[in-house]
């Protein structure tokens, strides 16, 4: 193939020379649009490849912001983002906007709920996985089987991932391997911590099955559930493509339960392992931030960013974002987490 310089295409063109892309499968590239769900160790780097890929629309959802605990792992932060508070979805936005302008990058600052979901993920043609979450995940795959959207899934804790994709009917979903969430959520990053190169390993199976699901090669596809620890030196591939479950209660019976729980009043969920405790209200708002600010100065330390509001006060951090979701951290107890909230926000 005789790529000239002045090609609108020549910034792809080690990826079209590859037989399993071209041009055709470029172009695909370009007119696809995907999201992916958590922008941390696996998200910046699954957002990284896309963006460089050419893939037309990129939704980032995440509700979190940036932390020097992250930039071990998290490709796309630096010390900057994370002094200066950055809501992750946006500090990657930010950085991808310089690497490839070509690319429409969506930021979404929010938790991925029952709420929101169907309308986050549902105008995509692939969703790719970045959480540390399973409710998230059985969230997701709801959406999955509900409009038959392939989802890819990827997780990691210490030097272990785990990655495979789903597509039902076609093939099992993620609930007819993982039924429920574990008790007490699960090993987490925060709780039993993580080595950087896994996540880049397990990222790149994942933005690989989005290439060959956008391009057409799907008779490509994994149909084994992959189990990597490179601390062990061990790589298992478990066939997965006999694992449906008749009575599973997603892509058996057809019961949503994680999207269809609807909710009349605020969601308050202890964030594992980070003795951290994270309101959301319920419905759409949007807080004047610097209004609370005045409020909040007589209680003790307050910083604000153009996105959140954050108050240091008796050992406990708590911060606010435009949203009206809450996080507070230093304390895994609801009811105080939730009075704070009445007291320092309002209803
Ligand atoms: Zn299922």
């Amino acid at each position: 193939m005789n790529i000239r310089l002045s090609d609108p295409w020549e910034r792809y063109s080690r990826q079209i020379l590859f037989h399993g892309i071209g041009l055709e499968g470029q172009k695909k590239l370009k007119a696809s649009r995907v999201a992916v769900v958590g922008v941390g160790a696996l998200g910046t780097v699954i957002a990284n490849h896309l963006t460089r890929a050419g893939v037309g629309f990129i939704r980032l959802i995440d509700r979190d912001f940036v932390e020097r605990s992250n930039l071990q792992r998290q490709m796309l932060f630096d010390e900057s983002d994370a002094d200066r508070l950055v809501p992750k979805a946006i500090a990657a936005r930010d950085k991808l906007r310089a690497v490839n302008r070509e690319v429409e990058i969506e930021a979404v600052v929010d938790h991925l709920s029952a709420e929101n979901a169907e309308a986050l993920l549902t105008d995509v043609e692939i969703i790719l996985d970045g959480t540390d979450n399973f409710a998230v995940r059985l969230l997701i795959n709801d959406v999955s089987v509900k409009h038959r959207i392939p989802w890819v899934h990827g997780a990691v804790v210490r030097a272990r991932g785990i990655h495979a994709f789903f597509h039902p009917p076609k093939t099992p979903c993620y609930r007819c391997l993982f039924p429920q969430p574990p008790e007490g959520g699960g090993e987490t990053c925060d709780t039993v911590g993580v080595i950087g190169p896994i996540v880049d390993i397990i990222a790149s199976m994942e933005v690989t099955a989005a290439l060959k699901w956008i391009v057409g090669a799907a008779d490509r596809l994994p149909t084994s559930l992959v189990d990597i620890d490179l601390w062990e030196n061990a790589h298992a591939a478990i066939d997965i493509s006999g694992a449906k479950n008749a009575n599973c209660p997603a892509c058996g019976l057809g019961r949503y339960e994680f999207l269809d729980e609807r909710r009349g009043e605020a969601i308050s969920s202890v964030l594992c392992g980070r003795n951290a405790v994270q309101i959301t209200p319920y419905g759409r708002r949007t807080l004047d931030l610097h209004a609370v600010r005045a409020r909040w100065n007589a209680l003790g330390h307050v910083r604000e960013s153009p996105h959140l509001l954050r108050l240091e006060q008796e050992g406990l951090t708590l911060t606010l974002f435009r949203d009206g979701r809450l996080i507070v951290q230093g304390t895994d107890d609801v009811a105080h987490a939730e009075r704070l909230y009445a007291e320092y926000v309002g209803r």
